[in-house]
């Protein structure tokens, strides 16, 4: 048996079609099955759905093989013990900072300001900073990071952005990009030896069928 750990979401669908290319079809719509594991059309492969900053834990302690996880969530997680065979160009966005449409904020770091920044990528965002020689206090969020600014409980932002409308909704303005994120396929070390007749041919499968940029 094959364990695939997805989150629900662009994840999940964006990796359909990259399961369709290995002829595994989900039997069940996440959407509207309340189900966390989803037979599929192999009787020895199942997906499993967990949230997306849980797809390494899983994968590293074997609760699935092989799993779907973005960039930004193996940085914060470390990436111990999983093997990353594969960039699959999918659900792409990029890490940036962002600060109230108001905020002057090259002006701020010109001037040495020490910075609140809300985030929940504090691995990423601590690194970037301290790069740039910017002091930061990181305050750690888990969701509506947006919020932050627009209450007065930080300065900026640390968060993903696809088109930019949740920020420009919320009257924000994406001042430095930090990084470029896409999701990679994970793979838990000992399945890949014990389990490698089964694994291989998928990973090969997802190389050739994901998107080439
Ligand atoms: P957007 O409004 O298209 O810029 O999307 C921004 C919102 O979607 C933010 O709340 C992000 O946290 C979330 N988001 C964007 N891209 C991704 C992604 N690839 N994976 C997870 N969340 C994302």
């Amino acid at each position: 048996m094959i364990t695939l750990a997805l989150s629900k979401g662009r994840i999940f669908e964006e990796t359909l079609p990259l399961l369709a290319a290995a002829g595994i079809e989900v039997l069940e719509d996440p959407e509207k099955s309340r189900k966390l594991i989803l037979p599929t059309n192999r009787a020895d492969v199942r997906v499993v759905l967990v949230r997306a900053s849980d797809v390494p834990t899983y994968v590293q302690f074997g609760g699935a093989d092989i799993g779907v996880a973005g960039k930004d969530v193996l940085i914060e997680h470390g990436g111990e013990g999983l093997y990353q065979p594969l960039d699959l160009k999918i659900a792409k966005c990029h890490v940036s900072v962002a600060v109230p449409a108001g905020f002057d904020y090259a002006y701020a770091v010109r001037q040495g300001a020490r910075l609140r920044v809300a985030t929940k990528y504090t691995a990423i965002a601590r690194e970037f900073f301290a790069q740039k020689g910017v002091h930061v206090d990181l305050v750690k969020l888990y969701g509506s990071m947006e919020l932050a600014p627009l209450t007065g409980m930080a300065d900026a932002i640390v968060d993903l952005v696809s088109t930019g409308n949740t920020l420009r909704a919320n009257n924000l303005v994406e001042v430095e990009r930090i990084m470029e994120i896409s999701s990679q396929l994970v793979v838990n070390q000992a399945a890949l030896r014990l389990k490698q007749a089964q694994l291989r041919p998928l990973i090969d499968v997802f190389a050739q069928a994901s998107p080439k940029n």
